[in-house]
């Protein structure tokens, strides 16, 4: 291809990016297609001969955008916000531009030394403790897709210091810790490593916490029946409710387990550390005073697009000695002589994206402020929109609003006396009809039995107008579900 064309089709790309995000607001949230949409649209094989690019381009705005969810929308409340902005999107185009699969320092050094920088400074931004950064040369971050990936290998990591000072016990004796409120990351790394996984109970009056005395309870009654808890994956800001784990309580009871690995998931609520005022609330003081691993997505509320999962551990032998396999077409001067960090033992896949180099423009371009502003930002419209929840007599809190997430359910003060299975029914109706609306996007869950909806606010170009209709929106929907309801 002419240079020419590259530099004039790349033109074309930023201009249409921008047109993209000047237009979304009057665009619909969510994609309208059905299943199967987009293979009637498209040739049934790759074309033999290659075509014009423009042509290439301009079936992305006609095939593609039309089957796109807009995460970026002021209206979308769904999951967890997955945040992008306009520095992320450009640090990923000069990764792109050059691609370094930096596996080891050796193969491309700026890849692995930004990626240590930019670790250290985002375990700066949020107050972690020191002994996570790589200049200690005993902990150290390293960026991991996912935070399941990152539940993964603090599992990998985990078993290794087990077995160690173990090295009798069989598997399947080994058993991980989750509660029924984490992620599904807890299950999944025990489902691909093949361990026995217990889910500890939370209820409803401890607001979905893990408590200290809970895991007390449970280790002692696996450890009497000849079972090894060798890791508690804990949680800051659970996925269905913003649920922090007691870990105040629980590094008390870790401690008299010196070889049960504390991991902290806070893919979600992490990035709000920034802002020194929600530090207590989100545990940071037992986070660095005990957590052995930390792991925060900062590809969800953190400015930067996926994937961008940060993950420290405070000794990074157990990681790399778990994941190291270097056969002798991966050795290097630097690696054998342990003098520079070669990241591909740091995580399961060998060859590794160039993501530290869009932190890095982020970082710098926001700064701890921008931040600090974009968190505050969005858990003043997120107080706005549980304000219209307490004012309203249609709707109550399922769980205490917590950051930018508020659960709710359709619950009329008028009609008290229904059962939770009717209120449930009720409120799948309404949910229905939320999730048929294109203008605004929300998810359900459930708690210990309750149906509910989750509303997240998150998205860079939500504003109070957007709040306000959304509480509109929401009423009305839910009018229109109590009166479907009855009939
Ligand atoms: N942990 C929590 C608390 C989450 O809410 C989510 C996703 O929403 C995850 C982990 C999974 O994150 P990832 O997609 O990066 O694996």
């Amino acid at each position: 291809v002419d240079l020419m064309d590259i530099e004039q089709a790349g033109y074309q790309a930023i201009d249409r990016i921008c047109d993209y995000y000047i237009s979304l607001r009057d665009m619909p949230v969510t994609s309208q297609v059905e299943p199967g949409y987009l293979r009637k649209l498209l040739p049934a094989s790759a074309p033999t001969v290659g075509e014009d690019f423009q042509v290439i381009a301009d079936d992305y705005q006609k095939y593609i955008i039309p089957g796109l969810t807009h995460w970026q929308h002021p209206s979308f409340f769904a999951y967890f916000p997955a945040a992008c902005t306009f520095e992320s999107i450009l640090g990923e185009l000069y990764a792109s531009s050059t691609t370094n699969p930096g596996f080891n320092w050796s193969v491309s050094p700026a890849c692995t030394e930004l990626e240590a920088v930019v670790m250290d400074w985002t375990a700066q931004i949020l107050g972690l403790d020191k002994s996570f950064y790589n200049t200690t040369e005993v902990g150290g971050g390293v960026l991991q897709a996912t935070a399941c990936d990152a539940a993964l290998v603090a599992t990998v990591a985990a078993r290794l210091r087990y077995i160690r000072e173990h090295p009798q016990v069989p598997m399947e004796k080994l058993i991980l810790y989750t509660t029924t409120q984490t992620h599904s990351l807890g299950k999944k790394a025990g489902l691909v490593l093949g361990l026995k996984v217990r889910a500890l109970q939370v209820t409803a009056e401890d607001e979905f916490a893990l408590r200290g005395e809970t895991l007390e309870v449970a280790l002692k009654e696996d450890v009497d029946a000849g079972l090894h808890p060798f890791i508690l994956i804990a949680t800051v800001g659970t996925t269905s409710s913003g649920a922090v784990d007691r870990l105040d309580e629980i590094t008390d009871i870790v401690k008299n387990y010196p070889f049960l690995w504390l991991h902290v998931d806070a893919a979600w609520a992490g990035v709000a550390l920034v802002c020194p005022e929600y530090r207590e609330a989100c545990q940071l003081p037992a986070i660095n005073s005990y957590t052995d691993s930390f792991c925060t997505n900062f590809h969800k509320w953190g400015l930067i697009h996926f994937d961008g999962s940060c993950f420290w551990v405070r000794h990074r032998t157990y990681l790399t000695d778990a994941l190291d396999v270097t056969p002798e077409y991966l050795r290097s001067k630097h690696g054998d002589a342990g003098t520079a960090i070669d990241y591909r033992n740091w995580n399961l896949n060998l060859s590794r994206r160039f993501r530290s180099l869009k932190f890095w423009f982020v970082l710098r371009s926001r700064g701890t402020e921008g931040f600090q502003k974009h968190i505050t930002d969005c858990i003043k419209l997120n107080d706005q929109f549980a304000q219209g929840i307490r004012e309203s007599d249609q709707f109550s809190f399922v769980a205490k609003p917590f950051l930018a997430l508020t659960v709710f359910r359709l619950a009329p003060k008028s009609l008290s006396h229904l059962t939770t299975p009717e209120l449930n029914a009720l409120n799948r109706i309404f949910h229905a009809r939320l999730a048929a609306r294109n203008d605004i996007a929300v998810t359900q869950t459930e708690l210990n039995g309750v149906f509910c909806i989750r509303m997240v606010t998150g998205a860079e170009r939500t504003v109070a107008k957007d709040i306000d209709r959304a509480l509109v929106v929401i009423g009305e929907e839910g009018k229109v579900a109590l009166t479907e309801w009855k009939r």
